[in-house]
C-alpha cells in the first residue's frame, strides 16, 4: 500500500516537473555537454544557454567555480552561452596512459610549445601524451566552434596569493606579458580584465576598473587561450575575480556583456 502512494506520488513528481518544464519554454536555460576521453579519464565540457548564444565564455578551470555562478547569473539575465570544463574539481586535468600519470593545466594546451611545457612542468612528458592533450584542445575548439565566434570571454578566479593586477606592473613576474596597464584604487587587485583589444583596454580603463592589455609582440607563446585567440585575431578577454568576490566578478560580466553589445561583437 505505501509502495504504491509513493510510486503514485513519483509518477506526480514526475508530472510536475515535465509540467513546468513545458510552460518554461523558452525561458528555461537551456543545459546539453560533450565529452572528451583523454586516456582513462573523461572530461566534460558542459554547456549553459539562454536566449541567444552569444557571447560566448568559457571556463576551463574546474577550481574556479565563483567565476561560472558569475556567468550563469547573466547569461540567465540577458542571454549567451557558457562552456565549463568539468573533470575532477581541480585545476589541472590528470589522466593515465600506459601505466603514466600525466597531469597538465587546461588553459596551457592551445599550442604544441605550450603542451610540451604543461605536461613537463607538471607531470612528465611523452609524444603520446602530447597528442592526446593536443587532440583534446583540437576537439574542445572543433566542436564548440570558437574559432567562429566575433569574441572569447574568458571566466577565471584568483585566490588572493598568486595572479593579481600587480603581477603586470613594471616589477611584477608577468610584466612581458603586458603593454598598458591601468590599477585602480578602489578596486581589489585580485578583480581584474586581462584582454586582447585595444577597446577593450579603454572601456573598462573609462570605469576604473583594473585592466591590462596583453603585449601581443612579447607575450610568450605558453599555450594559453589568450595567445592562441590573439593569434587568430579574435579579440579576448578574461575576467579575473578573488574567489570571494561573486558581486564583483558579477558586475564585470554584466558591464564585458554590455561593452560586447556596444561595439557589435555579438554574434548573429
Ligand atoms: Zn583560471
Amino acid at each position: 500500500m505505501e509502495n504504491k502512494l509513493s510510486q503514485a506520488r513519483a509518477i506526480l513528481q514526475v508530472f510536475v516537473l515535465s509540467a513546468l518544464l513545458v510552460a518554461g519554454g523558452c525561458t528555461t536555460p537551456h543545459a546539453e555537454q560533450t565529452s572528451f576521453k583523454l586516456g582513462d579519464t573523461t572530461v566534460h565540457a558542459k554547456v549553459f544557454q539562454h536566449g541567444k548564444p552569444s557571447p560566448m565564455m568559457i571556463n576551463v578551470h574546474d577550481d574556479e567555480n565563483t567565476s561560472v555562478v558569475a556567468g550563469k547569473v547573466v547569461v540567465r539575465e540577458s542571454g549567451g552561452r557558457l562552456i565549463e570544463l568539468v573533470h575532477n574539481g581541480g585545476r589541472l586535468v590528470e589522466f593515465k596512459l600506459d601505466g603514466q600519470t600525466y597531469r597538465f593545466d587546461p588553459n596551457r594546451i592551445f599550442s604544441d610549445e605550450g603542451i610540451r611545457a604543461t605536461l613537463s612542468r607538471r607531470s612528465t612528458y611523452s609524444e603520446a601524451a602530447h597528442r592526446v592533450v593536443k587532440d583534446f584542445a583540437t576537439k574542445f575548439i572543433e566542436q564548440h566552434a570558437l574559432d567562429r565566434e566575433p569574441v572569447i570571454v574568458a571566466l577565471h578566479n584568483t585566490d588572493g596569493h598568486g595572479l593579481t593586477i600587480n603581477s603586470y606592473r613594471a616589477e611584477g613576474n608577468m610584466s612581458s606579458a603586458s603593454s598598458v596597464l591601468h590599477v585602480s584604487p578602489k578596486r581589489s587587485p585580485g578583480d581584474f580584465f586581462y584582454v586582447t583589444d585595444r577597446r577593450f583596454f579603454d572601456y573598462f580603463k573609462a570605469r576604473d576598473f583594473n585592466v591590462t592589455l596583453q603585449d601581443d609582440a612579447n607575450v610568450s607563446d605558453d599555450g594559453s587561450a589568450s595567445v592562441y585567440f590573439a593569434r587568430k585575431g579574435i579579440p579576448y578577454l578574461n575576467i579575473e575575480a578573488d574567489v570571494s568576490h561573486l558581486d564583483e566578478q558579477t558586475e564585470m560580466v554584466r558591464v564585458a556583456r554590455e561593452m560586447i553589445a556596444e561595439l557589435g561583437l555579438m554574434a548573429r
